[in-house]
C-alpha cells in the first residue's frame, strides 16, 4: 500500500470520470441494460481498456474499474454464466485497467510533454477496484436510496458483498474504491469486511441528496465520523452527487473537525439527474473545474468526476489544478 500513500501525501490526486459516459461515443448504448458497464466488460474488454486510456491521457492519476455493477448473482442471471466465469470477469476489471496504466506509461516514456503535463509531474497510475452498492445489482434505482438496508442484516450485506472484494483483491487492485453508498449501515458492513483483507486500503465515499443528508437520510458528518475508528479506511468522501453539494458537504466535516486523518475524496456526476431512463439536464450545468479550488479549500484532495463526466472534464480539471 505504499503507492497509495506515496499519492495522499503529496498534494491532490486527480482521479477519473464517468466510465459509462464514454462507451457510448464508441458505439454502445448501455444505460438501460442490467449490467450496465459490465456488459462492455464481457463483450469488449478492449473498449473498456481504450476508456481507461483516455482518462489515463487526460490527465487521471488513478483509475476505477469496471466493476462497480458486478455481482456474482448478477452476472449468473443478466449474463449467463457459471459462478467462476463470474468471478474471472471480475478480476478481468483489473486486469484490463493494469493493462491500461502499463500501455499507457511505456507508450509515454519517450515524450518530454503528456497531454499538457510534465512526464515528471506524473506518477504511475493506481488501480482502485470499484466496489458499488447492493442497489446497483438491484436494477431498480434502489443504489439512489438505499431503502434495502432497512430489510438486510449486517451480515446479509457483508456476505452479499464478498465475492467481489474477494475477487478484486485477489487481481491486485491497489486500493478499493467503495462508491456511491447511500447508506451508513451498508458503509458499516463494508468495513467490517475489509477487515478480512488487512493489507488492503479503501476510500469509502456516499452518494448524498442535499448538502448535509445520505441519499438514505443519515447526517453525512455523522456518518463519516462512524468510519474514523476503521484505519484501513484512508480516504472518506462523496460521489454520485450535485456538483453544488460537495463544498457545504466538506465544509460540514471542517467545521466539526470530522475524520481530520483522512483524505477527502470527491468526485460529482455532472448534476444531471437519471429519470426513468433517461438524463434530465442540470439546473445549473457548470463544469467541474469551475468548482474544483473551492473544493481544495474545503479540504479535497484526491477530486475527479462521476457520472455523465468526461475526459474534457478530467483535462481541465488537471489543468486548472495541478498546472
Ligand atoms: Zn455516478
Amino acid at each position: 500500500m505504499e503507492a497509495t500513500k506515496s499519492f495522499t501525501e503529496d498534494g491532490i490526486t486527480i482521479l477519473d470520470g464517468g466510465l459509462a459516459t464514454e462507451l457510448p461515443k464508441i458505439g454502445f448504448n448501455i444505460d438501460n441494460d442490467p449490467l450496465w458497464s459490465a456488459r462492455i466488460l464481457m463483450n469488449s474488454p478492449s473498449s473498456i481498456k481504450e476508456v481507461h486510456k483516455r482518462y489515463l491521457e487526460a490527465g487521471s492519476d488513478v483509475l476505477i474499474t469496471s466493476s462497480y455493477q458486478t455481482s456474482v448473482p448478477s452476472l449468473i442471471k443478466f449474463g449467463n454464466c457459471s459462478r467462476e466465469e463470474a468471478l474471472g470477469y471480475i478480476k478481468l476489471s483489473v486486469t484490463v485497467a493494469k493493462d491500461a496504466c502499463e500501455e499507457f506509461w511505456r507508450g509515454n516514456t519517450c515524450k518530454e510533454d503528456l497531454s499538457g503535463f510534465k512526464k515528471a509531474l506524473r506518477r504511475f497510475p493506481l488501480v482502485a477496484g470499484s466496489v458499488g452498492p447492493y442497489g446497483a445489482c438491484q436494477h431498480d434505482c434502489s443504489e439512489y436510496s438505499g431503502k434495502y438496508v432497512d430489510s438486510m442484516s449486517l451480515e446479509e450485506l457483508i456476505e452479499w458483498h464478498r465475492p467481489r472484494m474477494v475477487a478484486l483483491v485477489e487481481a491486485g487492485v491497489d486500493l478499493l474504491a467503495i462508491e456511491t453508498i447511500p447508506a451508513l449501515k451498508e458503509a458499516l458492513a463494508l468495513c467490517d469486511l475489509l477487515k478480512s483483507f488487512p493489507s488492503t486500503k479503501a476510500w469509502i465515499s456516499f452518494s448524498c441528496k442535499d448538502e448535509q443528508t445520505l441519499c438514505h437520510g443519515e447526517k453525512f458528518t455523522e456518518a463519516v465520523s462512524s468510519l474514523s475508528s476503521f484505519d484501513q479506511v484512508f480516504g472518506v468522501g462523496i460521489n454520485c452527487t450535485k456538483p453544488e453539494y460537495i463544498e457545504p458537504l466538506l465544509r460540514g466535516l471542517q467545521k466539526e473537525r470530522i475524520a481530520e486523518d483522512k483524505v477527502k475524496v470527491v468526485y460529482p456526476n455532472s448534476g444531471e439527474s437519471w429519470d426513468k431512463g433517461s438524463w434530465l439536464e442540470s439546473d445549473s450545468p457548470k463544469k467541474l473545474c469551475h468548482y474544483a479550488s473551492s473544493w481544495i479549500d474545503s479540504g479535497g484532495k484526491w477530486i475527479g468526476g462521476c457520472c455523465r463526466t468526461s475526459p474534457d472534464d478530467i483535462r481541465s480539471l488537471r489543468e486548472s489544478l495541478k498546472s
